[in-house]
C-alpha cells in the first residue's frame, strides 16, 4: 500500500472509476479537486476537468475511491489469540477457551501483538476504531497511532462493585470511557451506574447484547452454562432474580436504551425487540464473521435495517476472527443476504460507524473536509456500469492500493 500525504500547497484533481462518498449515490467516472489541504469540489470528471485549471491530474484509472473505514468494535488485547481459539459450535465453548488461553498471555505478548494488529488495521484501510480494553496495556500504542475513535474501558463484574473513577484522556484523537461487557457479566446496578457515568459526560454507552442463546437462557431462567461459569469464577450473586425477559428487553427495563447507547451483536431478538430498537433509536454494531466463528448464528440484517436505526460494522477480536477487515464483514453479509444493497453495506462500513462514535468529519468524503480516503483495487472488476461495479466491489478480492490523507 502506498501512502499519499497531501500537503497544503498542492492543487490536485483526482479521478477514479467510482467514488463513494460515505452516503448517497457514488460518482461513476468522478473526480475530487483538492486545494490548500481541503476537498474543494466533488463532481463528474468531465465537469471538474474543465473547471480546475492548474490542478495536477492524478488518474486512478479503475481504482475505487471511498472514505477510510470505521471498525466500530474490536479488542486489540485479544490479538495474540489469533488462530489459537478453535471455531465453536456453542458460544460457551468459545468463552471457556478464551478465558483459559487469555490467562496464559504475558503483558509483553499482548503489547507486541496489538502493535502488529494496529499495522494490519492501517493496511486494511481503517481509520476510526471503537476499541474495547480490559487493561491499560495498549493505551500507549493507541496514543501514538494515526487512528482516532473511542477507547472503552470494559467492566466485567456480576458480584460486588467496581469503582468508576474519572478516566484521563490519552490524546486529542480518542475519547475514553467505561463500557459494560454483557447483561450476564455485569450486575444490574453496575450496568445503570456505567450508563449514568456516560450520560453525565455525554459519552456513548456500549455493551455486547443478545449475542448467544446461553445469554437468553440465563436471563429468562437464571440457569444454564453462563450461571455455571459465574459460580466457578466466584461471580455468582445469590440474590439475583432473573428478569425472565429477552436481553434487549432487560436492558430497556433498566433504562439503558437510547440514542447514546451502542448494542453490539443483537442476534437473538424477539419480535417485540425489533420494535424496541425502533422506538429507542439505539445504535447497533454487527460483527458477522465473529458470530459465525463463535457459533451464535447471524443477526437478521434485513429486519434490523427496517428499524431505521444507525447500524455499523465491527470485526470483534482476533480471538473470533482471522482478519480485522471491514471489507470481509461487508462481503460476509452480502453472501448471506444477497438482497441487501452494496450502498447500504458501504454506509455501514464508513459513515455510520463514524456517526455512532461521534466523529462527524470521519467516514465521509465531503467538500470542505480534509482528505482522508482510500483508493482500492478490485481484481474481478470488469463492469462498466455502476450497479455491477458495486456488486463486484463488495464480493471481489480487494486491496487498498493508496491511502490519501492530509499532512497535520
Ligand atoms: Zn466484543
Amino acid at each position: 500500500m502506498e501512502e499519499f500525504i497531501i500537503d497544503n500547497g498542492q492543487h490536485l484533481l483526482i479521478r477514479a472509476k467510482l467514488i463513494y462518498l460515505g452516503c448517497g449515490s457514488p460518482l461513476f467516472n468522478g473526480a475530487l479537486e483538492i486545494n490548500s489541504g481541503r476537498i474543494e469540489r466533488i463532481g463528474p470528471f468531465h465537469e471538474l476537468k474543465s473547471q480546475s485549471a492548474g490542478a495536477q491530474l492524478i488518474d486512478l484509472e479503475d481504482l475505487i475511491v471511498l472514505p477510510t473505514l470505521t471498525n466500530t468494535h474490536l479488542h486489540l488485547e485479544l490479538s495474540p489469540l489469533k488462530l489459537r481459539i478453535p471455531t465453536a459450535s456453542k458460544f460457551i465453548y468459545w468463552v471457556r477457551s478464551v478465558i483459559k488461553k487469555k490467562a496464559q498471555l504475558s503483558p509483553l505478548e499482548i503489547h507486541e501483538s496489538a502493535k502488529w494488529t494496529l499495522r494490519e488495521l492501517w493496511f486494511e484501510g481503517i481509520g476510526l476504531i471503537g476499541e474495547v480494553t480490559n487493561s491499560a496495556l495498549t493505551l500507549d500504542l493507541l496514543a501514538n497511532s494515526p487512528f482516532c475513535g473511542y477507547i472503552f474501558q470494559e467492566v466485567i463484574s456480576f458480584r460486588g462493585s467496581h469503582p468508576l473513577r474519572h478516566l484521563q484522556d490519552i490524546s486529542s484523537r480518542f475519547k475514553v470511557t467505561y463500557s459494560a461487557h454483557a447483561p450476564y457479566s455485569v450486575s444490574p446496578l453496575l450496568l445503570q451506574a456505567i450508563k449514568a457515568y456516560n450520560n453525565k459526560r455525554k459519552n456513548l454507552f456500549a455493551i455486547h447484547c443478545a449475542e448467544s442463546l446461553e445469554e437468553v437462557e440465563f436471563l429468562k431462567t437464571g440457569k444454564g452454562p453462563l450461571k455455571d461459569l459465574l459460580i466457578e469464577r466466584g461471580q455468582w450473586q445469590e440474590d439475583f432474580k432473573p428478569p425472565m425477559v429477552s436481553p434487549l428487553r432487560y436492558l430497556h427495563d433498566l433504562g439503558l436504551l437510547d440514542e447514546k447507547t451502542l448494542l453490539v451483536h443483537v442476534i437473538h431478538l424477539e419480535e417485540e425487540d425489533f420494535e424496541l430498537v425502533t422506538r429507542t433509536k439505539v445504535n447497533l454494531c454487527l460483527c458477522p464473521r465473529s458470530n459465525l466463528y463463535t457459533g451464535v448464528g447471524l443477526p437478521n440484517l434485513p429486519k434490523l435495517l427496517q428499524t431505521g436505526v444507525t447500524i455499523a460494522l465491527g470485526t470483534d477480536s482476533l480471538a473470533s476472527n482471522d482478519r480485522l477487515s471491514i471489507f470481509e464483514e461487508m462481503k460476509t453479509f452480502k453472501l448471506f443476504y444477497p438482497d441487501v444493497s452494496p450502498l447500504t453495506l458501504l454506509e455501514m462500513a464508513t459513515a455510520n460507524g463514524a456517526k455512532i462514535l461521534g466523529f462527524k468529519d470521519k467516514g465521509i468524503i465531503k467538500e470542505g473536509l480534509r482528505p482522508d480516503f482510500l483508493a482500492v483495487e478490485t481484481k474481478e472488476s470488469k463492469s462498466d456500469n455502476l450497479e455491477n461495479t458495486l456488486e463486484e466491489f463488495i464480493l471481489g478480492e480487494k486491496k487498498v492500493k493508496i491511502r490519501f490523507y492530509a499532512e497535520n
